[in-house]
């Protein structure tokens, strides 16, 4: 039997990146990894660039668009243009060679990878935990770390993350060819997705389109009104592979740990329920992650509560205002667009927000305090 100080179910973003800061503190690290390769992930790449401080390693060659300008449309028209420069920028990455530089850094440091491969039986024997698998093999760890994303089955079990994880429905396509979205430019588009918004990020030689709902349960069944959208991204050619996906988002402040596991990224739904960011929480959930169990494993702490409460702080925090903020808007996103897309000062706080530079708690504070001396800034 094979032992290792942290097993990592999922080699995705968080678990590969999770397992990273982990073997370049010293530990050994097996991921368990159920695809053999993905030649397609359903993200866009949209990334705060501010998150490389979250990232051991340079990830240049994964980065395909540095966005200048962010554009929102409603039904295709009302433009509203945020300027990026002077802010830390916005990158767009390719998430397939993000998430392989990410895994072949953490192979040269010694990490061991078995795919394709599922957990099928998790047990504690003698303070270890112990995976039996779908290769036949058997595991044993110290600590366990939970990252099979939006459709983890392992965060239930061990009870992480909330009991009732709620959803957005996602299309995710990339088309070849540029379009109407200039290289240094990403478009957001309401209006024309029921409880959510369209989106088209710039690749080098294509684009990647998505679709999301958000609230409601409201789901992307009506495909002549897609393919409507599809094409007021400026694209005609309809013969290219969708990829449906339900992703988690972020619902509440839950307990993300117990003794000696820990749940990070999607499968700890941790998803901006108003925008689907996905990458800085799973950047952010690994970097803890990591810290808290080599403060166990160092000694300097008898448990991975530091993790859960972490998390909630730097994260959920935000998280809760993004909540409150999408119940609105997407209940009533065209008096939203108005109030919160048009408003003078807007775009440069959404530019703030996806740089990174604030959080919605901060506007929501602004907003409050603008109420409380009713003065505009
Ligand atoms: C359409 C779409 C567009 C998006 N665009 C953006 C964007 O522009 N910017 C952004 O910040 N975020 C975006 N996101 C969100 C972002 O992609 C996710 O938050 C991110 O991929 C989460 O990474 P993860 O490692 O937690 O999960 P995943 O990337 O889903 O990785 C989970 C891994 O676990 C493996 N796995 C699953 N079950 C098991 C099992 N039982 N055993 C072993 N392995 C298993 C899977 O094969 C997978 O490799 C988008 C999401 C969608 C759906």
């Amino acid at each position: 039997m094979n032992e290792f100080d942290i097993i990592i179910i999922g080699g995705g973003l968080s678990g590969s990146s999770t397992a990273l800061n982990l073997l370049r503190k010293g530990y050994s690290v097996l991921v368990i990894e159920k695809e053999i390769i993905q030649n397609l992930k359903p993200c866009a790449g949209g990334m705060a660039s501010s998150m490389k401080k979250f990232l051991p390693l340079n990830i240049e060659q994964a980065i395909e668009s540095k966005i200048r300008n962010v554009e929102f449309r409603w039904k295709g028209s009302d433009k509203v243009l945020a300027d990026l420069s002077g802010e830390s920028p916005f990158w767009i990455i390719k998430r397939e060679k993000l998430d392989q530089l990410i895994l072949d850094e953490a192979l040269r440091y010694g990490m061991e990878i078995i795919r394709p491969a599922t957990a099928e039986k998790i047990y504690k024997e003698n303070e270890k935990w112990v995976i039996s698998c779908s290769n036949q093999f058997t595991y044993k760890s110290k600590y366990l770390v939970i990252a099979d994303g939006s459709q983890s089955k392992w965060a239930a079990y061990f009870n992480l993350g909330p009991k009732r994880p709620k959803y957005a429905d996602t299309i995710a396509l990339r088309l070849k060819g540029n379009g109407y979205i200039p290289k240094d430019s990403v478009r957001f588009e309401f209006g024309f997705v029921k409880h959510g918004f369209a989106w088209a990020f710039p690749l080098k030689e294509s684009v990647n389109i998505g679709l999301g709902t958000f609230i409601n349960n409201s789901l992307l069944t009506d495909d002549e009104k897609n393919n409507e959208i599809i094409r007021s991204f400026g694209f005609e050619d309809l013969s290219f592979k969708k990829i449906k996906k339900k992703l988690r988002i972020w619902n509440g402040f839950h307990n993300l740990n117990i003794d000696k596991v820990l749940v990070v990224g999607d499968a700890a739904s941790l998803c901006d329920p108003f925008l689907a960011e996905g990458i800085r929480p799973s950047l952010i959930s690994s970097f803890y992650a990591a810290e808290s169990i080599d403060k166990c494993l160092s000694q300097k702490s008898d448990n991975l509560n530091s993790y859960s409460k972490d998390i909630n702080n730097h994260w959920g925090k935000s998280m809760a205002w993004g909540k409150r903020i999408a119940q609105v808007f997407y209940r009533f996103p065209k008096t939203g667009y108005q109030l919160g897309v048009k408003r003078k000062t807007a775009p440069k706080r959404i530019a703030q927000i996806l740089s990174g530079e604030m959080s919605y708690e901060d506007i929501a504070k602004r907003v409050i305090k603008r109420l409380l001396t009713k003065r505009e800034d």
